[in-house]
């Protein structure tokens, strides 16, 4: 799974960090940061590979209650999970 978050569309609101404090949290300027496994965080596109079923659900849990739909997860191939395409 991949994931990022666009700075522009962020308000802070924190959602995300509320349902999954172990993968976003609020940088300096307020806005959801993506934490990495070597404990840096950037909103940038991050890779979680051998997630298991419950992280990644929660992941998108919390993708899906971002207010702004500013937090974009794509699966291993590169499609866009969320938000949905129609
Ligand atoms: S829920 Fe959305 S708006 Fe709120 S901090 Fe997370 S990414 Fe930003």
């Amino acid at each position: 799974m991949r994931l990022r978050v666009d700075r522009d569309l962020c308000i802070g609101a924190a959602n995300c960090v509320a349902i999954a404090p172990l993968v976003f949290k609020l940088d300096q300027e307020g806005k959801s940061v993506i934490i990495k496994k070597d404990g840096s965080a950037s909103s940038d596109l991050t890779e979680y590979v051998d997630l298991n079923e419950k992280d990644a659900e929660l992941i998108l849990e919390a993708a899906k209650s971002c207010p702004t739909l500013a937090i974009y997860v794509y699966d291993d191939d590169g499609k866009q999970i969320w938000p949905e395409i129609k």
